[in-house]
């Protein structure tokens, strides 16, 4: 099968190609597996951290890919959970240990056994790919391949932001940046909390008018100060600029929510300019989001097909994968990226 792989850690400013055509075997599914065959995978930014080794991958050569619309090709011996030809998704969490404290408690997304598809098991930036059948999702019919990919990602790990903020109704909520997540978390507040205002703070023009065309109150630039304080920040870039720029927009008990796996070094020193009167105290909390669980994919699945939200997406075909990494990389977003095979 043709596959996208990454060999090992290298930087996207000098490697423009850091993925690799590949010929692999159609993995073959063990006993509670399916074989998926893939339609559409999503390009995440989690991936350009992979690539350049801030969440490196735990083997290579590895598929990236977490974000994964396919069909079922083939189940293992005891795979009984889907039929051949069902559509699935295949999501950032592969597996997790289901016996640890954090698994028993619904929060298999901190278990020390976490594996990432397209990290830690190969993921979708391939024609096939395999996964345990309690680790896929049926996806609602309302959606067409492509555009439920990004949903898989980007929208189950924005709901649980969202949870992490703890907003009520009527209360100001922010975005720091606003890619592929945000501009889902957007529409989820316009339906979950309909009197809430959304402010948005990103770095392009192009992306501050997409979000008021989407129906935030206010957008402006990283820097900005807020027209009004706000009860949460959710900050999804993999800087620390927007991070005190942020703080200092809360209310008092406001709570920042970080929904980034890594933050790059580049702007570090930026921290420094924290001034804790005015950016922390008064009981302002910082909280991090890390992975998904399973419950949030469905969850989050259902809201969509619900409200409906139907992502904005820009398709790529597999071999393109280097060329929408690298416009990720240089933020040139509208909506989310997407490959689509065959
Ligand atoms: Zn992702
Ligand atoms: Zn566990």
């Amino acid at each position: 099968m043709k596959a996208m792989v990454l060999r090992g850690i290298t930087g996207l400013s000098e490697n423009r190609s850091p993925l690799e055509l590949a010929d692999l075997a159609i993995p073959v599914p063990q006993e509670h597996e399916i074989l998926v065959k893939v339609s559409a995978c999503g390009v995440c930014h989690t991936e350009l951290d992979e690539i350049e080794g801030r969440t490196p991958p735990s083997r290579f050569p590895i598929v990236p890919g977490h974000q994964v619309i396919g069909f079922v090709e083939k189940g293992g011996s005891s795979a009984g959970r889907f039929k051949i030809g069902d559509r699935v998704g295949i999501a950032w969490i592969n597996s997790a240990c289901g016996h640890c404290k954090s698994c028993k408690n619904g929060m298999e997304n901190l278990c020390d056994d976490f594996k990432a598809t397209g990290r830690d098991v190969n993921g979708g930036y391939a024609e096939y790919a395999a996964v345990s059948e309690a680790f896929a999702y049926p996806i609602p019919e309302i959606f067409p391949d492509a555009e439920a990919a990004p949903l898989l990602c980007a929208g189950a790990i924005g709901l649980r932001s969202l949870r992490l903020t703890n907003i009520k109704d009527g209360e100001n909520i922010g975005l720091t940046g606003f890619g592929a997540s945000a501009h889902l978390v957007l529409k989820m507040v316009q339906h979950e909390y309909p009197r809430s205002k959304v402010f948005v703070f990103s770095r392009t023009e192009r992306e501050q008018e997409f979000a008021r065309e989407l129906g935030a109150a206010w957008a402006g630039g990283m820097e900005e100060e807020s027209p009004e304080k706000l009860r949460a920040v959710i900050d999804t870039t993999p800087a620390w600029r927007p991070f005190i720029e942020a703080l200092r927009n809360l209310e008092k008990g406001g709570r920042l929510v970080i929904n980034a796996i890594r933050k790059e070094d580049g702007d570090k020193d930026s921290l420094l300019r924290l001034d804790y009167s005015r950016d922390l105290w008064k009981e302002k909390e910082i909280k991090s989001v890390a992975n998904i669980t399973r419950r949030d994919v469905k969850e989050f699945l259902q809201m969509a097909a619900e409200i409906p939200i139907r992502p904005e997406i820009q398709e790529y075909r597999l071999e393109e994968a280097n060329k929408a990494l690298l416009e990720l990389k240089e933020r040139n977003i509208r909506g989310a990226k997407v490959l689509r095979m065959g």
